[in-house]
């Protein structure tokens, strides 16, 4: 297919921000899309692959400026000058594009197969001249596209290609391309792509027109899935009437996602960022196989660090670095032991059991799973309909050093990446929250040359709003913890956008916990808010951008500040 009418659905999608007119632009496309095109379905979501898979593009802004002068034959610092002012590297090349078309004339039609071919080639380079093979790759298409091609094949290399499409508009556009878009389709569409994780594979059944066959898509042992999420609550009466009575209340533990699949003696290990972080937990692969009965299997956990002396839980905070660490992880694992907790089962023997009652899945999943403390367990769980026993339980997770607990009905289903009301947490409302960094202030004399103040901010009432709540210049290079100011400038200068003076805009992307004082009204900050005393407690790698804390969070935060003096 030509690139060309790529571009152009992404003018079309970007020229309305009515969700229904996207919807029939983009049906209408999917409608002429060929079987044989179905991997366009990555590039309309700005990939090149499914979502779970580990090859990005993974292009920073200096390496696209360096591509973008290439092809158009202008400085490097006259592109990143013009960046400067226009502040979208995507309308820089189209600009810079369109003054160059009119003295060339372009000799090649861009196909999308074209375009796939060499970005796919961009995640494979290592070694010695990798930065000019990727120049090169980029250089190639850019200098055969038009200017609008060109915007939107930068917009895409960089990860931003800003068309207001979500999942849930490409669900529901090839709903209405392939069948009369009702209720029963979207539905059906949407199970399929959960379980499959995986556009042009779903895109391929729909196509046909027949939700028999949609229905059959399946789980697939080895392929990441997106976790389940929950709701808050504020008290045990409200979440008893999200959730029903009785219920399972269960333990909410403080330390991340891990899916984990089994066949054979095969096992895999997922955060719920869908990365495979399989080889950094080498331990976890020795338990499934010892300690969990069946021939292959899909689980859902939260791995918990503890002090390996005394036995305690510790938090998150203290065992994020076995996420990431590739190096020394046999050692790594005997400072920083960790006990994993399963509360469900989605996958056994061959079936999906995501439609199942919860009531069956822990049952079976406490069948399965021999309990090893310290090793792998299920989760501390009680079914109850008592307010007064789930409040019993609730402080005994928290004396545990837990968050709080989970509560949940016993009837429902398991929904892949849904924020669903029939699992809600309960948990005291510290002052924490997560927030995304947007900008930083070079620091002086001792800090000088490092970011050392970092502005915070919470996402707005628009997708893709990010607003300014507080800044943070503390808590950063304490003993002990991941954060340092070298650390995060090393982390925040390629996602530098804009610089002046000592001050740098900065393209949200790095996820923060944060703790505060107090949140009090303030004209300082867009936001309207701003925080008192806020500190890093942690990065937070394993959330994504679209999980930060927004205005309604910060003003339930702010409303609840008061009673929160309860829980000290
Ligand atoms: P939050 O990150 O505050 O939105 O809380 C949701 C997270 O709690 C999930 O993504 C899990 O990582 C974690 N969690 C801890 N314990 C449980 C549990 N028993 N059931 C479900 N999720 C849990």
């Amino acid at each position: 297919m030509q690139y060309k009418k790529l571009a152009q659905l992404y003018e079309d999608l970007s020229s309305t921000t009515k969700r229904l007119e996207k919807i029939e632009i983009l049906s209408k496309f999917l409608s002429y899309l060929s079987k044989e095109d179905r991997d366009v379905m990555y590039l309309l979501e700005g990939m090149i692959y499914p979502e779970y898979d580990d090859r990005k593009i993974g292009i920073s802004n200096q390496l696209a400026i360096k591509a973008i002068s290439k092809a158009t034959g202008i400085e490097p610092k006259q592109v990143t000058k013009e960046w400067k002012s226009i502040g979208d590297l995507g309308e820089v090349s189209k600009k810079l594009m369109q003054n160059k078309k009119q003295s060339t004339l372009h000799s090649h039609v861009l196909t999308t197969e074209k375009v796939l071919e060499n970005l796919r080639k961009l995640p494979g380079l290592e070694g010695k001249g990798t930065v000019d093979k990727k120049i090169g790759l980029i250089t190639e298409l850019l200098t055969s596209a038009s200017s609008i091609e060109a915007q939107y094949l930068v917009r895409t290399l960089i990860g931003d290609l800003r068309i207001g499409v979500q999942e849930s508009t490409i669900r529901e556009a090839m709903s209405s391309a392939f069948f009369d878009r009702n209720g029963k389709s979207s539905e059906i569409i949407q199970k399929a792509i959960d379980k499959a994780n995986d556009l042009a594979i779903v895109f391929d059944i729909a196509k046909k027109g027949k939700l028999k066959e949609l229905e059959k898509v399946s789980l697939e042992i080895g392929k990441p899935i997106k976790a389940m999420l929950a709701q808050k609550a504020t008290s045990f009466k409200e979440g008893f009437e999200k959730v029903g009575k009785p219920c399972a209340v269960e333990y909410k533990y403080d330390g991340f996602r891990m899916i984990i699949h089994k066949r054979g003696k095969e096992v895999f290990l997922f955060t719920r960022m869908l990365e495979n972080v399989t080889k950094q937990f080498p331990e976890v692969v020795e338990y499934i196989l010892e300690y969990v009965k069946g021939n292959s299997f899909i689980l859902d956990s939260e791995a918990v660090g503890f002090n390996k002396k005394t036995k305690e839980y510790t938090d998150f905070q203290a065992i994020s670095q076995r996420i990431r660490r590739k190096y020394d992880i046999s050692k790594l694992q005997k400072e920083l032991p960790i006990e994993v907790n399963v509360f469900d089962v989605l996958y056994y023997n061959g079936k999906s059991t995501l439609d199942e009652p919860f009531e069956k899945r822990t049952k079976l999943l406490r069948k399965i799973l021999k309990d090893h403390p310290y090793k792998i367990i299920a989760s501390k769980m009680i079914i109850t309909d008592d307010e007064k026993e789930a409040d019993k339980f609730y402080k005994k997770a928290l004396d545990d050093n837990q968050e709080g607990v989970m509560m949940k009905s016993l009837s429902a289903d398991y929904r892949p990446g849904r924020r669903v009301g029939n699992m809600v947490k309960m948990k005291p409302e510290e002052r924490d929250l997560d927030l995304v960094i947007t900008g930083a202030e070079y620091g002086t004399g001792k800090r000088s040359g490092w970011l050392s103040s970092f502005i915070l901010s919470c996402g707005g009432e628009k997708k893709g709003e990010y607003l300014e709540i507080g800044k943070v210049g503390t808590g950063i290079a304490e003993k002990d913890n991941e954060i340092t100011f070298e650390s995060l400038t090393e982390l925040l200068t390629p996602l530098i956008t804009k610089e002046k003076g000592k001050n740098a805009e900065i393209k949200p992307k790095i996820v923060v916990s944060v703790t505060y004082q107090e949140i009090q009204r303030s004209p300082n900050y867009n936001s309207g808010w701003a925080l008192r005393f806020p500190r890093f407690t942690a990065l937070r790698p394993d959330k994504p951008l679209k999980e930060i804390a927004d205005l309604k969070e910060v003003s339930e935060a702010f409303n609840n500040q008061k009673r929160n003096w309860r829980f000290g």
